[in-house]
């Protein structure tokens, strides 16, 4: 499900405490990164088409 991300033992009941932790900076990375995408798409989206974008 695009957005919703999961870390430790909601995912995996067998993660003990550092591999869910391991999880937990992973998903922060990814959802740093899934940011920072949706940042350039309204970005460019915007340079190309500045009056069909949202505020
Ligand atoms: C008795 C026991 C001994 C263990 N011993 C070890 C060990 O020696 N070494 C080891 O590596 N692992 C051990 N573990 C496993 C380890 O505790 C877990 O793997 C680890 O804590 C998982 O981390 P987590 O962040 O996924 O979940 P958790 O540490 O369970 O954190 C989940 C948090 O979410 C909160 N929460 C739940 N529902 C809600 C809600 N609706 N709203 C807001 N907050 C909510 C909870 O209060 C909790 O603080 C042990 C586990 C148990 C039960």
């Amino acid at each position: 499900m695009p957005g919703v991300w999961v870390a430790g033992n909601v995912g995996d009941l067998r993660a003990g405490v550092i591999n869910a932790a391991a999880q937990g900076f992973t998903a922060a990375t990814e959802i740093n990164a899934d940011l920072v995408a949706e940042d350039v798409r309204r970005a460019t989206a915007a340079a190309r088409a500045p009056e069909a974008v949202d505020a």
